[in-house]
């Protein structure tokens, strides 16, 4: 397994950046086999008639997609051609640059290893040392309107083809950041929510609710601790079966995430609920929401369910561990639970 980048570099190239590419190589060999036709210059006519066939051909690789066979062949090509050309033309024909242009242009072949290549970087850059060495005029003389214009032509090519393999290898390269970007943010919110109800689940809720009290008790806000737990939630299991438990939980979750502060999954069918208010009145909050949730009819199978909440209630004006509130809040809960369920039982 590769890196994402790695695994994608394959797709960097679409069929339609080949064609065009191939496209464009087969009308340059072939505007060139004309001008060496008309100056003469048999060899280099040759040469970029065969380039010309070559390209012909590797419309067939573009079309099979199989873009290492392509990359592979333009590479040969373009390295073969300015070999020929830098020594028949000379250096100051600028066919070389090609040379470089392809040394750093391997990195972008798909399909092929890391050390394939970088082989093939070493390769060029080899090619080029042993040119820029052993060549400097050529065997034939073009005139120097020619010469001058082929010379410009090269080295601006070069320069607008890595210009252009950049823009392609940014682009991937944004492409790939943006897609795991949003993986991470779908893997963050599958991590943190419950899968059933939505709410924060017990873990992430239980940091949620730690930070939101360290900041109340920073603030000096009065907060609390609402501990809710569905009344006789096994007779529904039991009755009418589990996904029938499981859409009591749903609407009951429902129901709390409209709480103005954090509602989180805290067990089976128990919730939590920490409650910042500033006027303070806690009790009326949950008793609101108990009202609600007995409010909300849940029609199951043909029938009117009725659901109901016990919730045991611990307010805090300053700090203390969210260990401490929920003991406090579940003795409240049993209290409630004891004394007919159904209720908001508090200090
Ligand atoms: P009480 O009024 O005293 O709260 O009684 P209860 O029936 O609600 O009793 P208890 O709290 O012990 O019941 C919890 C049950 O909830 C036990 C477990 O089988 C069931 N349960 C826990 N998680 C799920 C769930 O995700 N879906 C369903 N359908 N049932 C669950
Ligand atoms: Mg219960
Ligand atoms: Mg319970």
């Amino acid at each position: 397994m590769g890196t994402t980048y790695e695994s994608r570099r394959g797709t960097l190239y679409n069929e339609r950046i080949t064609f065009y590419g191939n496209v464009i190589a087969w009308l340059v060999h072939f505007l060139l086999c004309l001008i060496f036709w008309r100056l003469d210059v048999t060899s280099l006519f040759l040469s970029n008639a065969l380039s010309v066939t070559y390209y012909t051909v590797s419309f067939y690789f573009v079309h099979k997609r199989w873009y290492g066979i392509f990359f592979a062949g333009l590479f040969i090509e373009v390295i073969y051609n300015a070999i020929i050309s830098t020594i028949i033309l000379g250096w100051g024909i600028n066919m070389h640059y090609f040379i470089l242009m392809m040394a750093y242009g391997v990195f972008f072949i798909p399909s092929v290893t890391r050390g394939q290549r970088t082989l093939a970087t070493v390769l060029a850059l080899l090619i080029y040392s042993l040119l820029f060495i052993n060549v400097s005029d050529g065997i034939e003389t073009l005139p120097e309107q020619v010469e001058q214009a082929l010379g410009l032509f090269c080295i601006l090519s070069t320069v607008m083809m890595i210009v252009g393999l950049s823009f392609i290898f940014e682009s991937a390269v944004v492409k790939v950041t943006d897609e795991l970007e949003l993986s991470n943010e779908r893997l963050q919110i599958l991590a943190s929510t419950d899968g059933l109800t939505g709410l924060l689940n017990r873990k992430v809720g239980h940091e949620r609710i730690s930070e939101a009290i360290d900041q109340a008790a920073r603030d000096g806000v009065p907060y609390a601790l609402a501990l809710g737990d569905i009344d006789r939630f096994k007779s529904f299991n039991e009755t009418y079966g589990h996904d029938c438990g499981d859409r009591v939980i749903q609407q009951v979750a429902t129901t709390l995430s409209d709480v103005d502060g954090i509602a989180v999954r805290w067990g089976g069918e128990e919730f939590l609920l920490f409650l910042s208010d500033p006027a303070c009145d806690f009790y009326g909050t949950t008793e609101r929401l108990r009202r609600q949730v007995e409010e909300t009819h849940l029609d199951y199978a043909g029938e009117r369910l009725h659901v109901t909440m016990t919730f045991g209630l611990a307010i805090r004006t300053d700090h203390d561990t969210i260990e401490e509130i929920v003991k406090e809040a579940d003795d409240y809960l049993r209290e409630g639970k004891q004394n007919g369920k159904n209720q908001v039982r508090s200090t």
